[in-house]
């Protein structure tokens, strides 16, 4: 069974996480969609409205799971028996930045990262943009999946 992670913090989650999700299910039997909990960060949807939303865009899909977790992510990996870490890769600094951590996460483990290209129409989303437009009014439907809405 070919099981991958799906890291991040999903605050919230975007066309762009939406998009590499949907794509790599034809790569994968199981995505894990893994929601890190990082004590130090200060996030502006609680970690039960993150997983809400990202279980809802993906409610017709089997295959998608969402879960939390804490500490390492190739422990985590280890735990549930993911063989595959998913990213997604925007722009060069994305680039610089998930080499880094590819390299060492397999230096300390035998769990390779797979990247995929982010689709040119949602390249340009980040999530911290959309808290952005979010905190300041703007129209952030046209940035997020349906599931994606502030009470
Ligand atoms: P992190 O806190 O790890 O940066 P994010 O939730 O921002 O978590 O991102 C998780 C993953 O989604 C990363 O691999 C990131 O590159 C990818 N990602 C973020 N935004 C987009 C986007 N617009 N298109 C495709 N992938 C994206």
């Amino acid at each position: 069974m070919k099981r991958a992670i799906f890291p991040g913090s999903f605050d919230p989650l975007t066309l762009g996480h939406y998009d590499i999700i949907k794509r790599s299910v034809t790569l994968f039997d199981e995505i894990v969609v893994a929601i890190g909990i990082n004590a130090d960060k200060k996030y502006m949807f609680s970690l039960e409205e993150r997983k809400q939303f990202i279980e809802d865009a993906f409610k017709d899909h089997k295959k998608v799971k969402v879960v939390t977790y804490e500490g390492l992510t190739i422990d985590f990996c280890k735990e549930i028996d993911a063989q595959f870490i998913l990213r997604g890769l925007r722009n060069p600094a994305d680039f610089e930045f998930e080499k880094a951590i590819a390299h060492t996460n397999r230096k300390l483990s035998k769990i390779e990262t797979v990247f995929l290209l982010t689709a040119s129409n949602t390249s340009y989303i980040s999530s911290s943009i959309v808290r952005d437009v979010i905190r300041n009014n703007g129209d952030y439907t046209k940035l997020v999946p349906d599931s994606v809405r502030v009470k």
